[in-house]
């Protein structure tokens, strides 16, 4: 029998198998993955300073102990290079993989900076426990680290950096933090906190050019400022890896289209985790893939199960301001009202009728926070 076959070893990837082997231990399942296949919870990266740890200490199996567990080959270091629809199989730089399904859970990819210069190709990203060595590599006897972008995972770093005792500054487009997911009034206040703890912003601003000056990198921005800075970190925003998608004809939008099946418009052809986009949702965290797993799991063991979405806020994680979000979906008529409750800020965004369809909480409040979470309608019910 043909293994299903499984491209990529992250959250999704793993996590799918695991909730396979609660339903089924015998179906062959073949894991191909780019990189060492090391199991490890991807939002540790932007934490693992704080937490003490090192990139080693993050990574919890290794491929060879997730196959031997969970009863699957894991080809390590492998690419797949193409998807053969008519012979059914996958073509990889080390040889064709032949498959009963298939189910792309490929991730995504950091959007190109952009930034000119002879320093430009110094500039990290971090999205995989690779890149996280590299950085840790580079972080190594420096003091001084500039991040681009002043969104979620570069609000984490920025903390994260500063609470170690580096000092971070941040070019950020927009006029506060994660404006695009906060209300102005908790957007300030975690710049607010975020200075306090020794963040520079530089809100309003892109950089344009990174050149080589002595040890360190002269960040230039487009206001002609310049940054000098040890290491320089963009985190200016991801996006779902579709190539190998689009390549083979299966439809993509703006990630890889999948029903309520999570399947693709190529029967047996499933997308899940950072890839994929499910009825308009492209919701790259952890808990919509843990729903995806559970319910993709069922289907492959042979019970059609459509995945569901609750209300799922994302926690933050900036401990000089803790946050939980729950955005309200895109153009949903609202207004957001900001006030003080049990000693922490809280933000709903009401509709019309006073339905509560997103908020945001400052501060670590579990009952408020649950109590608000049961409150919101589902995003795919
Ligand atoms: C720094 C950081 C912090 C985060 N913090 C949070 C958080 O606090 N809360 C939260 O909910 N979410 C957080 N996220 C998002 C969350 O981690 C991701 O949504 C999740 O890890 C994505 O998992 P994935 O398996 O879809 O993708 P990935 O982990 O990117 O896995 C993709 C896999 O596909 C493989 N692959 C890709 N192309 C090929 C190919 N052609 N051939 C073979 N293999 C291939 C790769 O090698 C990799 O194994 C964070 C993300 C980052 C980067």
């Amino acid at each position: 029998m043909e293994p299903i076959v499984i491209i990529g070893s992250g959250m999704a990837g793993y996590g799918l198998l695991r909730e396979l082997r609660k339903l089924d231990r015998e179906t062959p399942v073949t894991v191909i993955t780019a990189d060492e296949g090391a199991a490890y919870a991807k939002p540790s990266l932007s934490n693992a300073l704080a937490t003490g740890k090192t990139p080693e200490q993050l990574a919890n199996q290794t491929a060879e102990q997730i196959g031997a567990s969970l009863n699957a080959q894991v080809l390590t270091h492998t690419r797949v290079i193409r998807i053969d629809i008519a012979a059914r199989q996958v073509e990889t730089d080390r040889g064709s993989v032949p498959y009963s399904r298939l189910v792309l859970a490929l991730g995504a990819y950091p959007i190109a900076h952009g930034v000119a210069g002879a320093a430009a190709g110094k500039i990290l990203s971090v999205n995989d426990l690779g890149d996280y060595t590299r950085f840790r590599a580079a972080l190594a006897g420096k003091k001084k680290v500039a991040i681009l972008g002043g969104g979620l995972i570069g609000c984490e770093f920025a903390n994260d950096l500063a609470a170690a005792g580096y000092e971070a500054a941040v070019v950020h487009l927009g006029p506060y933090p994660l404006e695009r997911m906060l209300p102005a009034p908790i957007a300030q206040r975690l710049s607010e906190a975020l200075a306090e703890a020794g963040v520079a912003w530089h809100f309003g601003r892109r950089a344009v050019s990174a050149e080589t000056a002595g040890g360190s990198i002269a960040l230039k921005l487009d206001d002609g400022s310049v940054i000098a800075a040890d290491v320089v970190l963009s985190a200016i925003g991801l996006r779902p890896r579709m190539a190998l998608a689009q390549a083979a004809g299966v439809k993509t939008g703006r990630g890889i289209v999948v029903d309520r099946l999570l399947q693709t418009s190529v029967a047996g052809i499933y997308a899940m985790g950072d890839c994929a986009e499910v009825e308009g949702w492209v919701l790259p965290y952890v808990q919509p893939l843990l729903q995806q797993a559970r319910a993709l799991a069922a289907t492959l063991a042979g019970i059609p199960t459509p995945v569901n979405y609750p209300a799922m806020p994302v926690v933050v994680k900036t401990p000089v301001l803790p946050l939980t979000v729950a955005p309200p979906a895109p153009n949903q008529p609202g207004q957001w009202h900001t006030e003080m409750e049990a000693a922490c800020m809280v933000a709903r965004f009401k509709d019309e009728q006073g339905n509560l369809q997103g908020f945001v909480l400052c501060g670590q409040a579990p009952a408020l926070r649950s109590a608000l979470t049961k409150q919101m309608p589902p995003v795919l019910g």
